[in-house]
């Protein structure tokens, strides 16, 4: 296509599906009305998903003590995808001696040294199993195949072989103080990145010579009892880690167990305030790690394509079920209409679809909860007087799919602004100065994570250094590395995992 076509052409190429309007319509990108693209599904055929899992506990597959089961579904198609325990008072506790009795008689006792060995044989069989456990991913939690292949299992073995570097060389984290490990660490998981939590709780738990029980979401369990299986196939010594599945009913059972010394949570907000009174009065050391609304902040002079990629990023991926995601844009007025053109534009060229696929960019939303909720959302957005515009791609028929949606017209007060969505909604916003920006992106409850797109790096130092927010990317987003510390200010929690200062929660210092 030459870049001249005029828009009433591109109009008569489509397939009546609504186009955006654009002030430089010249140059509209349009990608998916002139061709589509074959299917390139990857297979799952060598994926064997049992039909029921038991808990893991001291080393072993466990029948839960009750005897009950919940069902994990496939969100890209509604079918049941396997059964798994429901976790009673009695399964926590068994779980809770067993890495009792792993802490006190083998895990403390071992040198850092052949904590190492153990934790990098972990890592290396994530890698080994790398194919299996990014479609295991996909499957149950309904995210494309190019995200849990080239990022949550490539990140999750980086989580482990760094951690696994620290395990010795703990004296030289903390130079001139003895580390000690806490004891028995409680670990409860969210839905969004499965392995990818499970690997930034346990690794650096382990590390410090911690033993575990960790609970992962009733959506998305499949990833961490194929991670016992690794254990088991690895030789860790029986009851340093032990998986408990269940509901949230289970993971307050780990939460309010008097013989965890240590709670790490990642989910919402809502829960996360429900664990942090349930711990007041109690010794138990937290980390919370919750909600977010991140502003992303683009001035005039930034590149305006990379720019608009980094957007599409910030609040796309992965369904925009991320705790730091760009979820709030805030652009200079100068630049505002033709970067929203150019965004439409680049929204049209998003493939929504089955999480297999490896064209898929946007897969399914995690569960009907979920996705009501967002759907709740969109209503909200409309009524409160703002401009709502989806893509007009195709959507399958079955399982539980969302548009890529911007809101425009939106006021700091709108609820749409203010409150965690968790889907692929964007809320676009104008400032005219660098203060007003500051203003605005910090007028929230949360302060996770955030962006600054300039072509300028003072007004990079200048505005990141006034966000209140635990990480802020410049001219990129949703950049993640085992080195790099990760977490919140205000409601997005306390605490801080990865890097060196993810050491200090698993640590008692002298
Ligand atoms: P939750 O906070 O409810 O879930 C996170 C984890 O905590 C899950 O394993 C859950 O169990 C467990 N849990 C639930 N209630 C309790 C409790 N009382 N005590 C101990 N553990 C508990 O998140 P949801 O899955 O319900 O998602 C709701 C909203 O939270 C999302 O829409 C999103 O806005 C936000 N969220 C934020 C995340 C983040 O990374 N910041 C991650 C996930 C959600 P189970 O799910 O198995 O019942």
């Amino acid at each position: 296509m030459d870049d001249k076509t005029t828009s009433e052409e591109l109009e008569k190429t489509t397939n009546g599906s609504p186009k955006p309007t654009s002030p430089n319509s010249d140059l509209k990108l349009d990608f998916a009305s002139f061709w589509e693209y074959s299917s390139a599904p990857e297979s799952s055929d060598h994926v064997e998903i049992k039909e029921e899992y038991g808990h893991f506990i001291n080393g072993k597959f466990t029948d839960p003590a009750k005897g009950r089961t919940m069902t994990s579904i496939n969100p890209a198609t509604e079918k049941p995808l396997t059964k798994f325990a429901e976790g009673t008072s009695e399964d926590v506790d068994k779980a809770v001696k067993a890495a009792r009795k792993a802490y006190e008689k083998t895990w403390s006792k071992l040198s850092g040294k052949e904590r190492g060995k153990y934790i990098f044989r972990l890592a290396r069989m994530i890698q080994e199993r790398s194919r299996e456990l990014a479609i295991t991913e996909s499957l149950d939690g309904g995210k494309p195949i190019r995200e849990s292949r080239d990022v949550d299992i490539p990140l999750s073995a980086a989580y482990f072989f760094y951690y696994a570097g620290w395990a010795d060389k703990l004296d030289y984290a903390f130079p001139g103080r003895k580390a000690e490990p806490l004891g028995v660490c409680g670990q409860i998981i969210p839905w969004n990145f499965p392995l990818l939590m499970l690997s930034w709780k346990i690794a650096p738990a382990l590390a410090c010579g911690n033993t575990v029980v960790l609970k992962p979401a009733e959506s998305t369990p499949v990833t961490a009892l194929k991670f016992a299986e690794i254990c088991k196939d690895a030789g860790l010594p029986d009851g340093v880690v032990n998986i408990v599945t269940g509901a949230g009913q289970t993971g307050s059972e780990i939460v309010n167990h008097p013989d965890v010394d240590k709670i790490a949570f990642t989910g919402s907000t809502k829960v996360g305030k429900i664990i942090q009174k349930s711990l007041a009065g109690t010794d138990k050391k937290f980390t919370l790690e919750l909600g977010g609304k991140g502003p992303n902040i683009v001035f005039e002079d930034a590149p305006i394509d990379q720019t608009v990629e980094g957007i599409v990023n910030a609040i796309f991926f992965n369904q925009g079920h991320v705790c730091c995601a760009g979820s709030r844009l805030f652009v200079q007025e100068g630049i505002a209409d033709k970067l929203i053109s150019k965004l439409k534009d680049r929204m049209e060229t998003l493939i929504v679809g089955d999480p297999l696929d490896k064209n898929t960019d946007i897969g399914a939303i995690n569960s009907q909860q979920q996705y009501k909720k967002i759907n709740e959302y969109l209503e909200i957005g409309v009524d409160e007087g703002a401009t709502m515009y989806q893509s007009s791609c195709k959507i399958p028929e079955n399982g539980f799919f969302c548009r890529p949606t911007i809101f425009t017209n939106v006021g700091q007060s709108n609820r749409i602004v203010q409150e965690e969505i968790f889907g692929p909604v964007l809320t676009i916003q104008t400032f005219r100065t660098p203060d007003e920006a500051v203003e605005k992106a910090n007028n929230t409850p949360y302060g996770l994570a955030g962006g600054v797109w300039t072509d300028k790096g003072s007004k990079i130092f200048n505005v990141g250094q006034q966000m209140r927010s635990g990480v802020v990317w410049s001219n990129t987003y949703n950049k993640f590395d085992p080195t790099s510390p990760f977490g919140g200010y205000k409601e997005s929690g306390v605490g801080r995992e990865g890097g060196l200062h993810g050491l200090y929660p698993y640590t008692k210092l002298s």
